[in-house]
């Protein structure tokens, strides 16, 4: 039995998911117009559809398995289940208004029309604030609704927050933190569970991995205990002797960002043909 995982066909997250999806190591060919395109390894096919029509798909048990955003799972608040983040499409939802704005404060929006394209989202947050808005749905450019005067604020999706500068808003207040989500219906039936483990876990791996190094380093044995406190590695680090005398080669999977404070300080101690290789999966 076949496993369907919808997939954005165009837009922010077409690119990243599609990569992750190849990195995890399936292989398919994708055209330009395709809809569904068959995994050649898996039992797997993939949908490219929009990414907001995702979470409806996958909680209507139309597709087993997506990928989208969280702001979009939590816009269409239907059941689904949310497996695995996936570390790309981050972004935040945030209430903005017009530079000069009276409105400092989420309870200074009161009486406010708020221009969105996630009214759903926006109505729960300030009903649970207890602050009365008017939400005014929009499909897109939402941050030119205040210059308009259709709105007196905007809650739209900020990544860098150059689009709300260039369009004179200030960020009042975050809604939500969003990034790209593998979601799961509740549907899924029982022939396809294993199958859809098997995709988290695959996904989950290659996720992993992206923010992991492999080090590899030559070093006199005198000087293992030294580096092991640099580099605990996942467990610890695996010393290995070479032919030459004293000498031993270390490994380890260190975190990416750690890079630049743990090389000159393990060539301090004594490591010398020190290599840094990428890492295309790991489970720990
Ligand atoms: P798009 O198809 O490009 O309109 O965006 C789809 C999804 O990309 C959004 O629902 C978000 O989950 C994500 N995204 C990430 N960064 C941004 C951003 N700066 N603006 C809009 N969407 C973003």
């Amino acid at each position: 039995m076949t496993l369907r995982i919808a997939v954005p066909n165009k837009g922010r997250l077409d690119e990243p998911a599609t990569e992750v999806l190849r990195q995890s190591g399936m292989r398919f060919e994708r055209t330009l117009r395709s809809l569904a395109v068959p995994v050649a390894n898996l039992d797997l096919e993939l949908l490219f559809v929009r990414t907001e029509d995702i979470p409806e798909l996958v909680s209507e048990g139309i597709v087993g398995m997506g990928i989208t955003g969280l702001d979009l799972i939590e816009e269409a608040g239907l059941p689904l289940e949310a497996v695995l983040p996936l570390g790309f499409g981050r972004c935040h939802l945030a209430a903005a208004v017009p530079a000069n704005s009276h409105v400092q404060a989420v309870e200074d929006l009161a009486g406010c029309r708020v221009a969105t394209s996630h009214p759903q989202v926006t109505n729960r947050f300030f009903a649970a604030k207890g602050v009365a808005i008017t939400t005014v749905p929009l499909r897109g450019s939402v941050e030119v609704a205040p210059r308009l005067d259709v709105a007196d604020a905007v809650v739209d999706l900020v990544s860098s927050g150059s689009t709300l500068r260039v369009n004179g808003l200030r960020p009042v207040v975050t809604l939500l933190e969003s990034q790209a989500y593998l979601i799961r219906s509740p549907y899924l039936p029982d022939q396809l569970t294993s199958l859809a483990t098997q995709v988290t876990t695959m996904l989950s791996s290659v996720i992993g991995a992206r923010s992991k190094r492999y080090l590899m380093m030559n070093a006199p044995t005198a000087a293992v205990e030294s580096i092991a406190r640099l580099i605990p590695g996942l467990a610890a680090p695996t010393v290995v002797p070479l032919a030459a005398e004293g000498q031993v080669a270390v490994h380890s999977v260190v975190d990416a960002d750690d890079l630049w404070r743990l090389l000159p300080a393990l060539s301090q101690v004594g490591a010398g043909g020190i290599l840094v290789l990428p890492i295309e999966a790991l489970i720990p």
